[in-house]
């Protein structure tokens, strides 16, 4: 056998710099995690009642759960994204899923299995979640770009956007960012959305969600599930990767959905069959601890209304720390314009450092973010925020 060496994912790389610097200005600004005030993982208080709750519980065990996963996971995770009183209820199937990333490689097996027209290729934004290609090229499609992102005033490039959905052949499977766009932090609002949907409905396109940061855009979990509901109420057939590793800090815990979306409940039994295939096929039987603490809380009014204000509380602190970065730049007089940081929205924000910048802020100033620019805004805190504008600023004079 002969094996060539696979390109080194940027992110994981980024974490092993980043974990071998113990410099005690060393700011972490690239893992996509919450982190608090202190620079420090949160668990969320729901998620510690939940397990105190499943530890109490004299009939607690570790057997392996059903086909298709744990129900009380799937059910609410369904409620959460679709809404209450969806026009899709009795049409979707919920499968639970190795979090977001397995959720989007059994889509993506499943599109390759089963899309229509069968040479249908797979449309990912630019830039995108690094994950995206790889996941997609590995489940054996052939991947191409769509613009998204206008990398000179850094906003959405919404008509470069609709041109490539009006351009490419009837019947493309586009993956959209539910909400926070990662990497960009920008999204689509509501009334460009339905510009998409107009498209992509003439078209013929197939939409894929990718929606692994509900409640972090605008803290509001119905807002952020806006673009879906709206394709579900246009009519489309779609599926939807869920993840509850950021709005519920189970990123380890690997707790996810995939949802599919059909024409009718007559084809249910078809798609449920094929997905529950596939994951038999590669993971047997999904993950509990997490699906548990997660299936708790959205089934429990009291625990979910409480989650509800954590996730605002998180995407509060983030965008308390979008302010202080900007207005710190402005202060400093950084050159360039500092607007996008809080226009954008979500984890992320996409800065326009170069490569070089990039590159100078991680050997000079053990600050650690992607090639791209990104930087996880979760990362700022009160006794950071000063020391990175200095430092970009510094970076950028130079
Ligand atoms: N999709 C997007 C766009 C993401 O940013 C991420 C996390 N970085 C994921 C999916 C998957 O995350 P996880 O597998 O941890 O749920």
């Amino acid at each position: 056998m002969c094996v060539p060496q696979a390109p080194a994912d940027g992110i994981l790389k980024l974490s092993v710099l980043s974990r071998a610097d113990s410099h005690p200005a060393k700011v972490d600004l690239g893992v996509g995690a919450y982190r608090d005030n202190d620079g420090n993982p949160w668990v969320l208080p729901v998620v510690h009642e939940a397990e105190r709750r499943l530890h109490s519980d004299p009939n607690f065990n570790h057997e392996y759960l059903g086909v298709g996963g744990l129900p009380a996971l799937t059910s609410g995770a369904q409620k959460l994204i679709f809404g209450k009183d969806s026009p899709a209820q009795g049409r979707v199937y919920s499968m639970q899923t190795i979090s977001g990333t397995g959720a989007n490689m059994v889509a993506a097996v499943f599109l390759k299995q089963f899309k229509e027209p069968s040479d249908a290729c797979v449309y990912i934004s630019k830039p995108t979640w690094g994950n995206h290609r790889s996941i997609f090229e590995t489940a054996g499609h052939k991947v191409l770009e769509y613009r998204y992102c206008n990398y000179e005033t850094l906003k959405l490039d919404i008509d470069g956007m609709l041109d490539d959905m009006r351009a490419a052949p009837m019947g493309q499977i586009f993956v959209l960012h539910a909400c926070a766009h990662n990497p960009t932090g920008i999204d689509p609002t509501e009334e460009q959305w339905r510009e998409i949907a107009k498209v992509m409905k003439e078209r013929g396109h197939f939409p894929f969600f990718d929606c692994a940061y509900q409640g972090f855009a605008t803290g509001d979990v119905d807002s952020d599930a806006y673009a879906i509901r709206l394709f579900v109420a246009e009519g489309f057939e779609l599926l939807v990767a869920q993840s509850f590793a950021k709005n519920m800090g189970l990123y380890g815990e690997r707790t996810g959905c995939l949802h599919a979306v059909c024409q009718s409940p007559s084809v249910l039994p078809q798609v449920s069959s094929q997905l529950n295939r596939l994951s038999r096929a590669t993971i047997s039987t999904a993950s509990a601890y997490g699906a548990k603490i997660a299936g708790t809380v959205l089934e429990d009014p009291e625990l979910y209304g409480e989650w509800l204000m954590s996730m605002h509380d998180m995407s509060k602190r983030i965008l308390a720390m979008r302010w202080l970065l900007k207005n710190k730049l402005v202060k400093l007089g950084t050159p360039g314009n500092w607007d996008h940081v809080t226009e954008q929205i979500g984890m992320f924000s996409f800065t326009g450092l170069t490569k070089k910048q990039v590159e100078a802020l991680r050997t000079e100033y053990h600050m650690y973010m992607t090639d791209d620019g990104r930087i996880s805004v979760a990362g700022l805190n009160t006794h950071n925020v000063d020391y990175v504008a200095e430092s970009i600023d510094a970076v950028i004079r130079t």
